[in-house]
């Protein structure tokens, strides 16, 4: 979270706008609420430049909710769906889809361990895929679509959680856009949809109503209780990369830090290595491993010392993750290069 949102946050925690209330305290049917919802969503239109015949959505349940709400209301009369796999999290949207329908793995780059994107023609599409799913940046793993696929007439879907808002996208590309809020979007709690208008209607008949599209999108958002307070921090998000000067700053940002931070660990003569090939690296999710893998937990630990906190990977892949979401400053990213040096010079032998 940028700190002058939390400052922001904090002065008016008690008292929203001379309200004599916290946002916690108002009804989400109250006029008062409406109009944050409002200018956020009217914020997001602006900064991704959404194109009309696309909704907004805000749903419950996480991105990982959507991994079965995709398919729910998406599949229509189709059976199969088409899913590029590239890492954990595909793969956890893989075993959703699963579920509902037969899943072609359009291209899969799990025999090299997740290192690198699959090109453009490498893809095996269906042209009878309802959708084609992909994850434009695993957090995880750390690599990172640098050019969307091409899926034909067969709509786009991407899980966009972990590098939403961090570089101009071009929206009417894509049949659907989902992404929780926890990363660049503020808090946890709401995940958005951005949808275009002609797959609203194609949900099967046991989606759950509240978490209809179409059903979403004719009720504002607003079936049952959203969750006010991260909708109030992610309008003042949204505020924030404005005055910062919008998505392109945002991008210049994310290549400025990450790519410092995959230099020092390239020049740092093997102590440190990060596995995934240069064209498919996160500009987001820095992973990398140390030589000496024994020394991982003692690195972590240390580097916590130094204010340099949660830099574990994912429970699932171990090793070294900095994730360079958008309000981490540049002095972060210094900082870690300047201990990565102290300590390989430690430890180096
Ligand atoms: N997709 C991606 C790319 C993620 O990074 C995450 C969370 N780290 C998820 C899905 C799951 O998100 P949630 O916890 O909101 O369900």
């Amino acid at each position: 979270m940028p700190s002058e949102v939390l400052q922001q946050a904090k002065e008016e925690f008690t008292n929203w706008n001379g309200h004599g209330c916290s946002i916690l305290e108002m009804p989400f049917t109250g006029k008062d609420f409406k109009e944050i919802l409002h200018q956020a969503k009217m914020r997001l239109r602006s900064l991704l430049n959404i194109p009309t015949h696309y909704q907004i959505l805000l749903m419950h349940g996480g991105a990982s909710a959507q991994f079965s709400l995709a398919p729910l209301n998406l599949l229509g009369n189709q059976t199969c769906a088409d899913y590029i796999e590239t890492g954990h999290w595909s793969c956890r949207a893989i075993a959703e889809g699963l579920r509902y329908c037969r899943v072609n793995i359009a291209a899969s780059s799990r025999e090299n361990g997740f290192i690198r994107i699959p090109l453009q023609d490498e893809l095996q599409l269906n042209a009878k895929a309802a959708y084609c799913h992909y994850t434009s940046n695993e957090t995880a793993n750390g690599n990172q679509f640098h050019s969307m696929p091409e899926s034909g007439n067969v709509p786009l879907v991407v899980d966009m959680t972990s590098d939403f808002l961090t570089r101009p996208i071009d929206v009417a590309r894509y049949g659907m856009i989902y992404a929780s809020s926890q990363k660049n979007i503020g808090s946890a709690g709401f995940t958005v949809v951005i949808i275009r208008d002609d797959l609203l209607d194609r949900a099967s008949h046991i989606t759950p109503h509240v978490l209809h599209y179409k059903a979403q999108s004719e009720a504002n958002s607003l079936i049952n209780t959203p969750v006010t307070f991260a909708i109030y921090l992610a309008e003042m998000i949204f505020r924030w990369i404005e005055a910062q000067g919008g998505l392109q700053a945002m991008a210049r940002n994310a290549l400025a830090r990450s790519s410092q931070l995959y230099r020092a660990i390239d020049e740092s003569n093997g102590f440190y290595s990060c596995h995934v090939l240069p064209d498919s690296r996160s500009h987001v999710n820095v992973c990398y491993t140390l030589k000496n893998s024994t020394l991982t937990p003692l690195f972590i630990k240390r580097a916590a010392e130094h204010g340099l906190v949660n830099l574990g990977g994912h429970s699932a892949l171990g090793g070294v993750r900095a994730s360079l979401y958008n309000a981490m400053p540049e002095k972060g990213v210094t900082t870690l290069i300047d201990f990565m040096h102290q300590f390989s010079q430690e430890y180096q032998r």
